[in-house]
């Protein structure tokens, strides 16, 4: 999605876990793709019900500075490789807006999307049916996608070129060195874009996250 131009977002740095509908929180919110994510607070459905509001209800505005709430994200990808959760899934760059308080190593803020996505080789499925399926989810957001290991990264499907050969070549040497070769080539080619693109929508607060049960950051 393209973030309109009166917006100044931060760039902040996330792991995904990433399955065949598209991106989740690793506490399982879902991000839709072309949808903003909208930061809820949703602690009186953690701690209890707060008097004179029914269970579920935002108890405030997300995020707090004296809450957990928000979408998080860390300041660098050091921090996601030193603490471990670039392994969790895939990672990447997302775009913060609106309210945001900063921590030291990350931010919590109040909207949020994916700016780009890397990756890594060890996290790709190894057989070809799930592949398709779950690029096809990936591309769905609109974003620069790489796909590489620690050394480097590969465009695997940009949003001017679409699908790039070098990447698909990469998913094959992967796929080959599993004796399981990808087959994702024969079914999404250079230049595939997502059917209508993705188109973002405004944020109508639908969308939750609360850091309320998530582990610090994500
Ligand atoms: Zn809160």
């Amino acid at each position: 999605m393209i973030l309109p131009d009166y917006i100044s977002p931060i760039v902040g740095c996330r792991t995904w876990l990433w399955d065949n509908v598209g991106l989740r929180s690793l506490c399982g919110e879902r991000w839709h793709p072309g949808r903003v994510l909208v930061a809820r607070c949703r602690a009186a459905a953690v701690v209890g019900t707060i008097a004179g509001r029914a269970e579920g209800d935002d108890v405030h505005d997300a995020p707090q500075p004296n809450c957990t709430c928000g979408v998080y994200a860390s300041k660098s990808f050091e921090h996601l490789h030193t603490t471990k959760y670039a392994r969790c899934g895939l990672y990447g760059e997302v775009n913060l807006w609106g309210t945001v308080v900063e921590h030291e190593q990350g931010w919590r803020t109040q909207f949020a999307y994916p700016k780009s996505l890397y990756l890594p080789s060890d996290t790709l499925p190894h057989s070809s049916a799930p592949i398709q399926d779950r690029l096809r989810g990936l591309i769905a957001y609109g974003v620069n996608i790489f796909v590489g290991d620690d050394t480097r990264n590969i465009p695997l499907w940009t949003k001017d070129s679409g699908l790039n050969s070098a990447g698909l070549d990469h998913l094959i040497e992967i796929g080959k060195e599993h004796c399981d070769r990808p087959q994702s080539h024969q079914i999404l080619k250079k230049g595939d874009r997502p059917p209508g693109g993705a188109r973002p929508r405004d944020s109508d607060g639908s969308s939750t996250l609360t850091a309320d049960g998530c582990k610090p950051w994500f």
